[in-house]
């Protein structure tokens, strides 16, 4: 084992450009922390073939790997033009109808039941990630007549925001419900949920999950900000959810693209302080998907997202369908080595929490452990988990140090590989203590980064065999076990 010197994790998405096995080892290699499956895109068959992969890669370099699905959420689409594209010109009024396909060459299909009722004059419609812009000038019976602001040409199925607008969605679509159900079977680690809007769509879809596969009843549910409404319902989401996503895209259409910097600085402060993982997501280095070089506003944009307090950040086109996903893999683990050596000074998520959070013992614990390992000046803590809890806690926590966290799970091993500063290990089940040092041990004596003499703290819960939550903290010297 080498010490990981990164501690921020990256996320990639995975698609046409890296599906193949040599392709996933080499970006493994370079350090892709998470694999993201985005079911806005494939097959069943094509993601089922990804995840194979994906774990035999893992299980080839002996490292874990967490596997993120990405639900696609009720997205709203464009029906299927006849000719395509359709030149949009400005001023130009034409008509928007809610079937599925073009029946009149001036007529736009946006497929969305009751459409002409949720909409009212002056609403804005974008199209195309909001590159073009139409305005509701009247809605008649079934049709609504809308005015071209900003041109441009549209294609089928791209994507269509109503911002402002209350839709009547549930939590999930019928094609998230299969999805969901396949991704459970597959054995993904976590999910991710898209256009959530209350604390209440992620409660939803834990039960439905215990329901349909109890055994993965505890996966993670990481909650996609992307809608106005979220970012009211902010910390309740937040509480309900194992972790959050700064979705940028659809977030700058649904509110502005001015808005987002600060959105994502409160989304971010927001997880930290309730101890959940958090994601900045979308465009981080999107010029690498047609070039092997980023803007240098990008690598600004990394950077920042890191001293914001990210876990991770996520690569989507540039590793899913881009032309240099290794070249972007490669700068995204540079940017993130650079921006760690000045967390110190620009960082501002320090696992510094108010007084007055009450928490349980697990936080106190972890608090405990970091002091220690501070004051003692020790090589790293060694937390022992099986849920992953006290690995996340610890991580939040923002301890100086590597986290090495052993669980003898095999969802737990690979689920922890998100968080930041933690390095997952996966060992037998420990007895007593002096097992667990032995583990430690052994771990470290493959690293070259800890040396016999130096210290560590350990923290587990105790009596060993009750899987109590983590109450007890050890400081160990190493080379001091017989
Ligand atoms: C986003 O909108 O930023 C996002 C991550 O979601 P998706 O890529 O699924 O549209």
């Amino acid at each position: 084992m080498t010490l990981m010197k990164r501690n921020t994790k990256i996320v990639a998405t995975f698609g046409p450009a890296t599906a193949k096995p040599e392709m996933i080892r080499i970006l493994l290699n370079a350090g892709v922390d998470v694999a993201r499956l985005n079911f806005s895109h494939g097959t069943h068959r094509t993601h089922k073939i990804l995840f194979t992969r994906l774990r035999e890669a893992a299980a080839n370099l002996c490292r874990p790997l967490t596997i993120l699905q990405d639900l696609q959420g009720p997205k709203i689409r464009v029906g299927t033009l006849k000719n395509e594209p359709w030149s949009l010109k400005p001023g130009e009024v034409l008509e928007i109808t809610s079937a599925r396909n073009q029946n009149h060459p001036a007529h736009l299909p946006i497929p969305l039941e009751n459409l002409p009722r949720l909409l009212t004059p002056h609403d804005h419609i974008l199209l195309d990630d909001g590159n073009i812009e139409l305005e509701v000038v009247s809605i008649r019976g079934e049709s609504i007549q809308a005015r071209v602001l900003l041109p441009g040409e549209v294609y089928s199925h791209k994507g269509v925001n109503l911002p402002g607008v209350s839709l009547p969605t549930g939590a999930l679509t019928p094609k998230d419900l299969r999805d969901l159900k396949f991704g459970l079977e597959l054995g993904v680690d976590a999910v991710a949920i898209s256009f959530v809007r209350k604390a209440e769509d992620i409660e939803y879809i834990r039960e439905l999950c215990q329901t349909l596969s109890p055994e993965h009843a505890d996966i993670m549910l990481i909650a996609k900000l992307e809608r106005p409404e979220a970012l009211h319902n902010l910390e309740a989401i937040i509480q309900a959810s194992d972790g959050v996503m700064v979705a940028r895209g659809d977030l700058g259409i649904e509110l502005s693209p001015q808005a987002v910097p600060i959105a994502q600085k409160q989304i971010i402060h927001t997880a930290n302080l309730n101890l959940k993982i958090v994601i900045t997501a979308t465009q981080m280095l999107d010029s690498m998907t047609d070039s092997p070089r980023p803007k240098r506003a990008e690598t600004s944009d990394v950077a920042n997202a890191i001293f914001d307090g990210s876990d991770a950040v996520m690569l989507s086109a540039e590793t899913a369908s881009g032309k240099y996903p290794l070249e972007a893999v490669k700068m995204m683990h540079q940017i993130i080595l650079q921006a760690e050596k000045h967390l110190d000074r620009w960082g501002h998520w320090k696992g510094i929490f108010p007084h007055t959070q009450s928490q349980d013992d697990i936080f106190y614990m972890s608090l405990a452990a970091r002091e220690l390992a501070h004051d003692r000046n020790v090589a790293a803590i060694a937390v022992f988990t099986m849920s992953g809890r006290t690995a996340r806690y610890m991580s939040k926590i923002r301890p100086s140090v590597p986290i090495l966290a052993f669980t003898p799970r095999e969802k737990t091993y690979h689920r922890m590989n998100l968080f930041y500063g933690v390095i997952p290990h996966l060992v037998p089940e420990a007895q007593t203590i002096e097992e667990m040092l032995h583990v430690v041990e052994n771990a470290m004596v493959t690293s070259a980064a800890i040396r016999t003499g130096q210290q560590i703290v350990l923290i587990c819960g105790y009596p060993i065999q009750s899987s109590a939550p983590s109450n007890l903290a050890l400081l160990h010297t190493i080379g001091g076990v017989r």
